[in-house]
């Protein structure tokens, strides 16, 4: 797992299974924000990461854009030796906790790496709030509960599988792990809307001044 500055406040680690997955750690003047949880396997260079390159500062809050297996799974691991809430969209705790189960392709087949979050570790996103410096934004589609984070004095918008980036062109969600591809590209549109300069992806990168694209990618779909 290696480690990047992205802007500022947000850096990116990120590892390789079989397509890179990225997470983030996001500074801010009162601790750490970890924006979702990647792979089992990243837990421990993440702690050691914390220990060196974030000088032993506290992560506060654990933010999910959502609950897929590969965004998940250092957490458990994480949250039995740190207590920090998980926090996500309320649409999502369900497939959390367990009570709901993913439908899609590689949800169906993947439900089983989910192993549900108890309930007191997993609290609900206040849509209209700010954390760490973040704001959310409810971006269904690829699933119900998917949100991207912005973090407007940065200018970047950490956007979960909203979209895909390849080479640091901006593409679509991978089609068959999402929910409703149409609904994932209408919410697409929040870059339109926000104007992100860097928009980072958790598969496979960083794609810059994505609204440039952002029309282009959406043709592409309905031609
Ligand atoms: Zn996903």
């Amino acid at each position: 797992m290696k480690f990047k500055q992205l802007t500022r406040h947000v850096w990116a680690g990120y590892t390789y299974w079989p397509l890179p997955v990225m997470v983030w750690i996001v500074e801010d003047h009162d601790g750490l924000t970890l924006v979702d949880g990647g792979l089992p396997s990243m837990w421990y260079p993440m702690r050691e990461a914390l220990r060196t390159t974030f000088g032993g500062r506290p992560i506060n809050r654990i933010l999910l854009t959502h609950g897929h297996s590969d965004h998940i799974g250092m957490l458990y691991e994480l949250t039995e030796e740190i207590s920090v809430a998980i926090m996500a969209h309320e649409i999502e705790i369900p497939f959390l906790s367990g009570e709901k189960s993913y439908t899609t392709l590689r949800e169906g087949s993947k439900n089983k790496d989910i192993k549900p979050f108890p309930k007191n570790k997993i609290e609900p996103l206040e849509m209209k709030g700010s954390y760490g410096g973040m704001i959310p934004y409810h971006t269904p589609g690829h699933s119900l509960g998917h949100v991207a984070f912005y973090h407007p004095e940065d200018r970047i918008l950490l956007a979960g599988d909203l979209f895909t980036a390849i080479f640091g062109k901006l593409r679509r969600p991978i089609e068959k792990f999402t929910a409703n591809m149409e609904e994932s590209l209408q919410s697409g549109a929040i870059v339109n809307r926000l104007q992100p300069k860097l928009t980072a992806c958790s598969h496979c990168g960083v794609v810059k001044e994505a609204s440039l694209q952002y029309c282009k990618l959406v043709k592409d779909q309905t031609n």
